[in-house]
């Protein structure tokens, strides 16, 4: 259901034809800059009728729209262009043309399942919180809120119920079936040198434990998820990307309804780091796997890192240099640097009304010419492509401890 409505601004008057679209999310916090002056127009919509409106105001007015104001087309479930209005051209429509109705089911899927775990952000930090702290408040909380069964205390137990949480929670994040097959890759890897080089794993997973790196990696992992859910709606639309042909053919921008790029810079920043700290897990097992020794990495004069304690300070855009002929494939648009960069700087620059991320990945000194830019929109894709990166190597994680706990049992 879509309908029409003008508002008027109430920082400069400008008066501004939207075009609402409904989500089945109960609440739709609708956010978009004034097309004339750029000031945060929000909208919120509960219960499917209620509206609150801040930043400006209801004009009443005989339809159709005859293109003599700004237009803005507003959805919250997919990305929606920046064109001119055209009657019955809603974002729903487009959306479904774009991707076909059986992509459209499984999009819709997801949305569904996002309306209803929406909810459960507060629950989730509980029990994220009291993973290391509070054995049984953490079952009891598994139990109640997701139907996952604490088996022990033992650690492999409580991890066992958190990793299943997770899994409840964060699939429709995800593309199908994408958790089961790097899980798959990781047994594979992990069971090839349990059999071939076992004594060099074992050494290399101690190594990971004794330093506290694999708990202090995990419980960095896990800090984001919250984040993630809590930005289930500004993500809602980059899910929708997984299925648009066009989009990847890169020709076309699109618009956000929600929230806006300051909201979401740090998260991005902060997912990237982790990514950076991660690589070292795939980097000691290329090692084992290439040379036989984690520590060991190829030779490539002077600045091969000394060992993987080394490597664990090689920036983040350099680190894949070092994974020579490497049993893991990262997607290289996840390990672009610049944007990170720009951004943990300060260098980047948002523009509300166009929705233009401009950022200067150089260092130039005082004068900042060079610049690249992109839209929020695609700033969110990344952002989510990089959440999943980070998703699919904390598997590994969780199957090192795994290693751990049940083949290495230490207690044993
Ligand atoms: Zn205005």
């Amino acid at each position: 259901m879509n309908f029409n409505q003008r508002f008027r601004c109430l920082t400069c008057e400008t008066l501004i034809d939207a075009r609402l679209g409904m989500s089945n999310r109960d609440v739709q916090p609708i956010r978009f800059a004034c097309l004339s002056c750029g000031e945060a127009i929000e909208i919120t919509i509960s219960d499917y009728e209620r509206i609150k409106i801040k930043g400006a105001e209801r004009v009443p007015f005989k339809g159709p729209f005859d293109g003599s104001h700004p237009f803005v087309d507003i959805h919250i479930d997919f990305p929606v262009s920046f064109d001119k209005y055209v009657m019955g051209q809603t974002p729903f429509m487009k959306a479904v043309g774009r991707i076909g109705h059986e992509n459209y089911q499984v999009h819709n899927f997801r949305l569904e399942s996002l309306n209803h775990l929406y909810k459960k952000v507060d629950v989730l930090k509980r029990i994220i919180r009291l993973y290391g702290k509070n054995a049984d408040l953490f079952g009891k909380l598994c139990k109640k809120e997701f139907d996952e069964n604490l088996r022990s205390k033992d650690q492999k137990d409580l991890n066992l119920a958190l990793y299943c949480v997770l899994a409840k929670v964060f699939f429709p994040f995800a593309m199908p079936g994408e958790n089961a097959d790097s899980v798959d890759l990781y047994m594979r890897i992990m069971g090839d040198l349990h059999n071939n080089k076992k004594e060099e794993f074992e050494e290399f997973i101690k190594e990971l434990v004794e330093t506290k790196f694999l708990k202090n990696l995990q419980k960095d992992c896990l800090e984001i998820y919250p984040q993630i859910l809590s930005a289930e709606l500004a993500f809602r639309p980059a899910l929708f990307l997984d299925f648009d042909e066009e989009y990847e053919s890169g020709l076309v921008g699109f618009r956000v309804s929600v929230d806006d790029f300051q909201t979401y810079k740090d998260l991005y920043k902060d997912i990237s780091e982790i990514l950076s700290r991660q690589l070292v897990l795939v980097g000691g097992i290329n090692n084992l796997i290439n040379r036989g020794d984690h520590n060991e990495f190829k030779d490539v004069g002077k600045q091969t890192p000394k060992n993987m304690n080394k490597f664990a300070d090689v920036a983040f855009g350099q680190k894949s240099f070092h994974l020579d002929d490497c049993w893991y494939s990262i997607d290289s648009d996840v390990l672009d640097n610049q944007l990170r960069n720009s951004i943990a700087h300060y260098k980047a620059e948002y523009d509300e009304i166009s929705q233009i991320i401009t950022y200067y990945p150089r260092k130039e000194g005082i004068k900042q010419e060079k610049s690249e830019s992109m839209y929020f929109m695609d700033f969110m894709r990344k952002t989510l492509l990089s959440y999943r990166e980070m998703h699919r190597m904390h598997q590994l994680i969780k199957c090192l401890f795994n290693y751990y706990y049940i083949i290495y049992n230490p207690s044993a």
